[in-house]
C-alpha cells in the first residue's frame, strides 16, 4: 500500500519524536503536568494517531499501514480500567470491575496523577513499531493505585493515550500485613497454639470459605491473610499439592520459572525445593518469630520447574504462609441462605459433617473444573483393553510392553507420549486437529525475555506491565514473534511437517497465549517431544478420522485401524460450569456467567471478578495469572468486609 495517508508519519520522524518525548517526560517527571486524554477519539481514524503498525505488509513495513489494520486497531484502542471509571468523577472512586473500555465507548476525560510519571521508557520492538510506556500513581476516595500507560504520537506532533491501564493495589486504611505492617510483638512460646486454634474453627466460622487448595486457592488464601481476611481452605486430597504430585511424573512446567513464582515467595534463582539444613533468604513479610528452611536447585532447561517440586513447594508455601487449611475435607453443598450469606457443607474424612457459614465462597477447584472431558466413541465397550484419561496416567513403567495411543496432541499428550517412548513403549499419537508448536528454546525469551526472565527485573513490575497491554493488542503483537518463533523453529516444524504432524499458529497466527486465554490449549510448548515424533519413537497416526472402536484397537473413517492394549484419552477437562452445578444446584447455577475465555472486551470471562452471583467466586489460572489475580479478588473481598466495597461498574 502506497503511502497515501497524511496521518501517517515515518518511522524515523516517529521515533526521533518518540524519543524526544521520552526524554521530556523523564526530565519533567511533574505529574500535573501529564494529563492523559484517553478520550474516544483517541482511535486512529478520529484522531489523526499514528497507532502502531501490527499488520502491516513486512516489505513496506515503513511505509503503509494496511487499512484491515488500522480497522482492527481502531476497534482496539483500548483502555484498560480497573478501576475509576465514573461518568461524573472519573477517578474518584472504583469501579469495584475488572473490564477493558475499548476507546468508542469511553467518553473525553482527563485525570491527573497524584505523583510524578516514572519508569518512563521507550519500547521499540520493531523499527516500525514503538511507544512510550510509563507508570503513575494515583489515589481514589477508597483505594491507592497504580497505573502503565502507552502513549503514541499522532501526526499532529501531539501524543495520545493508546492504553491506559489502572490497577488497584491496596485499600486505604487496610495496608498488607507485610514490610513495616507485619507483627512485631514476640510471641512466648504461644505460636503453634495459637496456629492450632487458628486453623481448628472449633468455635468459629471462617469469612471466606476456598474449596480446593490448588494454587487458586493457596494464592487467595495468601493474599487474604495478609489482608486479615480469616479465610478457611478445604482441600479434598489428604496432601496439598497432590493435585501435582499425582499427575503423570514426567510433567514439569513449560513455562519459564520467573513466570510462575507464588504470591510473596518468589522462587530463588531457579526453582527451590525445601531441603533440610539449608535456610535462604526468607520473604520480606515473614514475621520474625518464623523460622524456616528451604531451598536448593534443581536446574532444567530453562529453569523449568518439576511438578513434583512443585507439589512440595505449594505445601510449604500453605505451611509457611500460615494458611488455614482442612486437608481430606470434601465440600458437598453450597447454599445461599436469604440474608445472602452462604452455607457451605463440608465433610472431613472420618469426621462428623460441618456447615459452615460464611460470607463468601471461592472455589477454586481446579483449570476447567478439574472435571475429565472423556468422549465416547461407538463400540468403546468392545473394546478389551484399558481406557484411560490423562488424569489416571501416572508413568510409562505402568505399560512397558503393551501398545498404547493416546488420543490427543496437545500438552498432556505429548508428556505422556514421550515418557512411553522413553520406557520403550509402542505409542502412537492420535491427532484429531491442528496443534500449536514452540520451542520453549526459541519461543520463552522472545515472549518474556522484558518481563519474566532473569535480569528483566521485579515480577511486580512485570505482573503490571504485562497486565496493562489489551490482550487483543498482544494478539496482534504476537503475530509478529510467532511468525519470528515458527522461523528460528523451521527445522523441527518442517520435521513435523514431514511425518505428517498439523500444526498451526494459532488464532490468526496469534501464537500461544492467545491460545491459552481463549481455549485454555490447544499447543505444545516443545521441550523434547516433536524430535521422537520425528525420529519416530512416537508413532503418529492423523490421517483419517477416529470412527470407533474394535475388540483390539481403534478404526478410522478409511478402514485403517490401530491395535491397542490402552488407549489414553488426553483430551483436556470439561469446563468449570458442570464442577460448580455439582456444588451449588442448578438454581445457583443458572444464575452464573461463564468461566475462562475473553468476553467481547477481551477480559477473561468469570474468574477473579463477578461471576453472577455476589460473594460468590471463581478462582483459577495459570501459576501467573493466579499470582497476580489473586490479589484482585482478594481486595474486592477486603472492600466488601470492611464497607467500603462501592458500587460495581456494570455495564
Ligand atoms: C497437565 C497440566 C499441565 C499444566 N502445566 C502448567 C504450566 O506449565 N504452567 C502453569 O502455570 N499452569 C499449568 N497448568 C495449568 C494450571 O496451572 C494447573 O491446572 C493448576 O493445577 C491449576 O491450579 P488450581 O488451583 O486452579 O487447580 P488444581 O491444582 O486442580 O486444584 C484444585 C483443587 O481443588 C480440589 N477440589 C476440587 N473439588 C473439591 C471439593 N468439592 N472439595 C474440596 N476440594 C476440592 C482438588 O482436589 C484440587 O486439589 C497445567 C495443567 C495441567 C492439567
Amino acid at each position: 500500500m502506497a503511502r497515501s495517508d497524511p496521518r501517517i508519519i515515518a518511522p524515523r520522524t516517529w521515533s526521533q519524536n518518540t524519543r524526544r518525548l521520552s526524554n521530556k517526560l523523564i526530565k519533567m517527571g511533574a505529574p500535573h503536568t501529564l494529563a492523559i486524554n484517553c478520550a474516544s477519539e483517541t482511535t486512529a481514524s478520529k484522531t489523526n494517531s499514528h497507532m502502531p503498525r501490527l499488520h502491516s505488509d513486512r516489505r513496506s513495513a515503513s511505509t503503509c499501514i494496511s487499512s484491515r489494520s488500522r480497522a482492527l486497531l481502531s476497534q482496539q484502542t483500548p483502555a484498560i480500567l480497573w478501576s475509576g471509571l465514573r461518568q461524573s468523577c472519573p477517578f474518584e472512586s472504583l469501579s469495584w470491575h475488572i473490564r477493558q473500555f475499548l476507546s468508542d465507548q469511553l467518553v473525553a476525560r482527563k485525570f491527573a496523577p497524584s505523583a510524578a510519571a516514572r519508569d518512563v521508557v521507550l519500547k521499540q520492538p520493531y523499527p516500525d513499531l514503538a511507544w512510550i510506556q510509563a507508570f503513575f500513581d494515583f489515589e481514589t476516595d477508597t483505594g491507592i493505585g497504580s497505573g502503565v500507560f502507552r502513549l503514541v504520537p499522532t501526526a499532529d506532533g501531539t501524543w495520545k493515550a493508546f492504553t491506559v491501564y489502572t490497577n488497584l493495589e491496596d485499600l486505604k486504611g487496610f495496608p498488607e500485613k507485610t514490610g513495616l505492617n507485619r507483627e512485631f510483638l514476640p510471641n512466648h512460646g504461644k505460636w503453634k497454639d495459637q496456629r492450632a486454634q487458628e486453623r481448628a474453627y472449633a468455635d468459629r466460622d471462617p469469612e471466606v470459605i476456598i474449596i480446593g487448595g490448588g494454587q487458586s486457592g493457596l494464592d487467595v488464601a495468601a493474599r487474604l491473610k495478609l489482608l486479615g481476611v480469616d479465610a478457611l481452605i478445604v482441600e479434598q486430597q489428604d496432601r496439598i499439592g497432590n493435585q501435582w504430585r499425582y499427575r503423570y511424573e514426567a510433567l514439569c512446567l513449560h513455562d519459564p520459572v520467573w513466570y510462575d513464582h507464588l504470591p510473596y515467595m518468589p522462587y530463588e534463582s531457579a526453582f527451590s525445593i525445601p531441603l533440610a539444613g539449608r535456610t535462604d533468604p526468607r520473604p520480606s513479610q515473614f514475621p520474625s518469630v518464623m523460622a524456616s528452611v528451604y531451598a536448593s536447585t534443581e536446574g532444567r532447561e530453562h529453569n523449568m520447574t518439576l511438578s513434583a517440586a512443585l507439589a512440595d513447594w505449594l505445601e510449604y508455601y500453605a505451611e509457611a504462609m500460615e494458611l488455614n487449611v482442612w486437608t481430606s475435607t470434601t465440600a458437598t453443598r453450597v447454599e445461599q441462605t436469604k440474608d445472602g450469606k452462604w452455607v457451605v457443607a463440608v465433610s472431613k474424612a472420618g469426621g462428623p459433617e460441618r456447615t459452615f457459614h460464611v460470607d463468601h465462597v471461592i472455589l477454586a477447584l481446579g483449570f476447567g473444573g478439574g472435571v475429565p472431558r472423556m468422549p465416547t466413541y461407538p463400540n468403546q465397550d468392545e473394546f478389551q483393553g484399558q481406557i484411560l484419561h490423562s488424569t489416571q496416567h501416572k508413568t510409562g513403567r505402568d505399560h512397558i510392553g503393551k501398545k498404547v495411543v493416546i488420543v490427543g496432541a496437545a500438552t498432556s499428550a505429548h508428556d505422556i507420549a514421550a515418557d512411553y517412548a522413553d520406557h520403550g513403549v509402542d505409542v502412537t499419537l492420535y491427532q484429531r486437529s491442528p496443534t500449536y508448536i514452540m520451542t520453549t528454546k526459541e519461543g520463552m525469551p522472545r515472549l518474556f525475555k522484558d518481563t519474566y526472565w532473569e535480569g528483566a527485573g521485579p515480577t511486580d513490575v512485570a505482573d503490571r506491565v504485562h497486565t496493562s497491554m489489551p490482550i487483543l493488542m498482544v494478539k496482534e503483537l504476537h503475530k509478529r514473534l510467532t511468525a519470528e518463533i515458527a522461523e528460528a523453529d523451521k527445522e523441527i516444524l518442517e520435521g513435523l511437517k514431514k511425518v505428517g504432524f498439523k500444526y498451526y499458529f494459532g488464532d490468526d497466527g496469534s501464537g500461544f497465549l492467545y491460545l491459552a486465554q481463549t481455549r485454555g490449549g490447544g499447543y505444545y510448548l516443545d521441550v523434547g517431544t516433536s524430535k521422537k515424533i520425528i525420529n519416530g519413537q512416537i508413532k503418529l497416526k492423523g490421517d483419517s478420522p477416529l470412527a470407533g472402536f474394535t475388540k483390539t484397537g481403534l478404526k478410522f473413517e478409511d478402514g485403517s485401524e490401530l491395535q491397542a492394549d490402552v488407549v489414553l484419552f488426553a483430551t483436556g477437562f470439561a469446563g468449570a460450569a458442570q464442577a460448580i452445578r455439582k456444588l451449588v444446584g442448578d438454581e445457583i447455577a443458572g444464575k452464573l456467567g461463564p468461566v475462562w475465555d475473553l468476553d467481547e472486551q477481551g477480559e477473561q470471562r468469570g474468574a477473579w471478578r463477578w461471576l453472577g452471583m455476589p460473594n460468590l467466586w471463581f478462582m483459577m489460572g495459570n501459576l501467573s495469572m493466579c499470582r497476580f489475580h489473586s490479589k484482585h479478588l482478594a481486595l474486592q473481598i477486603k472492600a466488601k468486609q470492611e464497607g467500603v466495597y462501592g458500587t460495581r461498574y456494570a455495564p
